[in-house]
């Protein structure tokens, strides 16, 4: 593997920097040399280069995998 981390579209990931609205969740919507993202409370729709996303990227919160608790 040569990612730090693996995320799929429909993945819920949690970010370091807080979106304005308060909310630090975020739906991957596509994948690619960006990242796109919605926040999951206000429904946003942002682009992160894949670089900045890797830096700000905490935690996977779910995954399509099906690894909910
Ligand atoms: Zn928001």
């Amino acid at each position: 593997m040569t990612a730090g981390f693996e995320v799929k579209p429909g993945d819920v990931v949690r970010l370091r920097k807080q979106h304005p609205c308060g909310a630090s969740e975020w739906q991957v919507v596509r994948l690619g040399t960006d990242i796109g993202l919605r926040c999951l409370k206000c429904q946003r729709y942002v682009l992160l280069k894949r670089s900045v996303f890797e830096q700000r990227l905490k935690a996977i919160v779910s995954s399509e995998k099906g690894e909910a608790p």
